[in-house]
């Protein structure tokens, strides 16, 4: 322990000492106003708390501390893949999207989904780049996962640059 920390004490800041480093033990959490937030009121460590969820309208809810909002359906299949919600009648679309493969073993183009067997709507395999950790670039499908064809870097920046979104694995 630091000696300036042994004569006046530790000075608690997150969670720590700034002087020494110990970690403050013991937190005294205070409710704050406003935010679903507590704080401790030595150290000013922070953490979350739960919100308070009170419903508003037919699938809202309310945090009646913070104003957050949050909708929640209680949805039920309804065949083909999709959703409805009981209280509201929202839809939503849960298609296992894969890719299928002509004879030759060649990628057809679309996503099919498995379970229902409809063809994505957008119609051909939606291209993003995606970088490998060897450096070296593909293009693969946002929707059903599925690799199309690797590219040079020239060829990933320039589609990087005009909207295809990169993502990394
Ligand atoms: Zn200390
Ligand atoms: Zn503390
Ligand atoms: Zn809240
Ligand atoms: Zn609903
Ligand atoms: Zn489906
Ligand atoms: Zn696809």
């Amino acid at each position: 322990m630091n000696i300036i920390c042994r004569i006046w004490g530790h000075r608690w800041k997150d969670g720590f000492c700034i002087r020494c480093g110990s970690e403050h033990e013991g937190h005294e959490w205070a409710p704050q106003p406003g935010i679903c937030v507590d704080k401790c009121v030595i150290c000013n460590m922070s953490r979350e708390t739960p919100h308070n969820f009170s419903p508003r309208g037919k699938c809202e809810y309310v945090c009646t501390n913070c104003g957050k909002q949050v909708q929640r359906h209680n949805y039920v299949p309804k065949g083909d893949c999709r959703a409805v919600c009981l209280n509201c009648g929202a839809e939503r679309s849960d298609h296992k999207w894969n890719v299928v493969k002509t004879s030759n073993g060649s990628l057809k183009n679309g996503c099919k989904c498995l379970a229902c067997g409809i063809i994505n709507p957008e119609g051909e395999h939606v291209p993003v780049v995606k970088s490998h950790v060897s450096g070296t670039f593909f293009l693969v499908c946002s929707v059903c996962g599925a690799t199309l064809r690797e590219i040079d870097k020239e060829e990933a920046m320039r589609l990087s640059s005009h909207g295809h979104k990169e993502v990394s694995k």
